[in-house]
C-alpha cells in the first residue's frame, strides 16, 4: 500500500486497496461499502424478508463474527449459534471470541455442548463408523442447525461463507466432477415444506477474505485467527490456494468464476422433498432411520463392545 494512496471515494488517505474493485479505500468508506455489498447481495438473492428471525452459526473466527456484525448494522438481529465441541484450548478460545463479541455489542448468543447433545463425543462417532472428524461434525451440525431452528421458531441459519471459500469449493465440485453438490451450489437454499430443513443463507458470499480481515480490523473485532486442530488433511487448501494464485494474476478471478457459474442457473435449488421420517428422532430420511441416529446407534454399540465410557460432557483436550 502506498503511503500517499487516496480513497476512491472520499479522496481522504486509504487503508486498504481492493484490485478486484480497481477501489481504494479509508476506514469509513470501507464500513459503508461493507455494508452496501452485503445488502445488496442479501437483495439480490432474496434471502430474507423483512422480521424475519435469523439463527446465525457463529465460530469465533472472523466470517463469522463479521457477518453478526454487519447483519446487526444492516437492522437485522440474528441469534449468534455455536456449538462448543470441548476440543481443549482451542474450544474454549473460541466460546471466548463469540462471548466477547456478544458482550460487546450486546448480541444474543446460544452455546450448545454438541457432545452433550449426542450423548457421546464426535470423535467416538467418528472413531465407531470409521469416518473423517470434519465430515461427522459437519453432517452433526447440519442436523442441530434444522433441529434447532425448527424448534426455536427461526426462520433461517445464516452462515459466514465467503467468496474464497465458495469459490475453492465450486472449483472442488467441478474437478471432482460433482453434480450433485454443484446443483445445490447457491447463496439460498429454501426450506423444506415440512419445515425440517431450514432456509440457509450466505450473505458474505460474494465478499473476500481480504474484504473481511479490512471489516474486522476496522472494527477491532477480536476474532480467533487458528482453525480447529482437527480440521488437518482437508483437500480445500489446495483448490483455496489454486484460486489465490489466479486472483493474484487476475484481479476478479474469483468473483467472475462465482457469477459465471451462478449466471448458468435458473436460480436456488430445489428444497428437499423427502416423505418418510427417521422412526427414532422424526428427522426426513430415505431409510427407517436417519444419518444421525444411525451413526449414533453404531457408536453406542461400539463403546459397549470395547467397554468404554464416553467422554461426552467433558473436556477431551487430555
Ligand atoms: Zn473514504
Ligand atoms: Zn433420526
Amino acid at each position: 500500500l502506498h503511503p500517499q494512496m487516496k480513497c476512491t471515494r472520499c479522496k481522504a488517505l486509504a487503508s486498504f486497496q481492493f484490485p478486484f474493485h480497481n477501489l481504494k479505500l479509508c476506514e469509513d468508506c470501507l464500513d459503508i461499502f461493507f455494508q452496501k455489498h452485503v445488502a445488496k447481495t442479501i437483495k439480490k438473492y432474496q434471502m430474507l424478508k423483512t422480521g424475519e428471525k435469523i439463527m446465525l452459526g457463529v465460530s469465533g473466527g472472523k466470517d463469522s463474527l463479521v457477518a453478526w456484525k454487519v447483519l446487526h448494522d444492516l437492522g437485522y438481529t440474528p441469534v449468534g449459534v455455536h456449538f462448543d465441541l470441548k476440543l481443549g484450548e482451542f474450544s474454549e478460545r473460541s466460546v471466548t471470541a463469540c462471548q466477547n463479541m456478544a458482550q460487546r455489542f450486546g448480541y444474543e448468543l446460544r452455546v450448545y455442548d454438541l457432545n452433550a447433545m449426542l450423548g457421546v463425543t464426535v470423535q467416538e462417532i467418528a472413531w465407531a463408523n470409521r469416518r473423517p472428524y470434519c465430515a461427522v461434525c459437519g453432517g452433526i451440525k447440519r442436523y442441530y442447525f434444522n433441529m434447532l431452528c425448527k424448534k426455536e421458531g427461526f426462520d433461517c441459519v445464516a452462515t459466514g461463507h465467503n467468496l474464497d471459500d465458495e469459490s475453492a469449493r465450486l472449483l472442488g465440485n467441478m474437478m471432482r466432477g460433482n453434480q450433485r453438490y454443484m446443483v445445490k451450489q447457491w447463496p439460498l437454499t429454501p426450506a423444506s415444506e415440512d419445515g425440517f430443513f431450514s432456509k440457509k443463507i450466505k450473505p458474505l458470499f460474494l465478499i473476500t477474505e481480504a474484504e473481511i480481515k479490512a471489516y474486522a480490523k476496522v472494527h477491532g473485532l477480536e476474532v480467533l485467527g487458528e482453525i480447529c486442530p482437527k480440521s488437518k488433511g482437508a483437500t480445500s487448501p489446495h483448490y483455496k490456494a489454486a484460486m489465490n494464485l489466479m486472483e493474484q494474476h487476475m484481479p476478479g478471478t474469483r468473483r467472475s468464476f462465482m457469477m459465471q457459474f451462478l449466471g448458468e442457473k435458473d436460480g436456488p435449488p430445489q428444497a428437499e422433498r423427502l416423505k418418510s421420517y427417521c422412526g427414532s428422532c422424526g428427522y426426513p430420511t430415505f431409510i427407517e432411520k436417519c444419518s444421525h441416529c444411525l451413526l449414533l446407534d453404531r457408536t453406542k454399540r461400539w463403546l459397549q463392545e470395547k467397554n468404554i465410557q464416553t467422554l461426552a460432557g467433558q473436556d477431551q483436550s487430555s
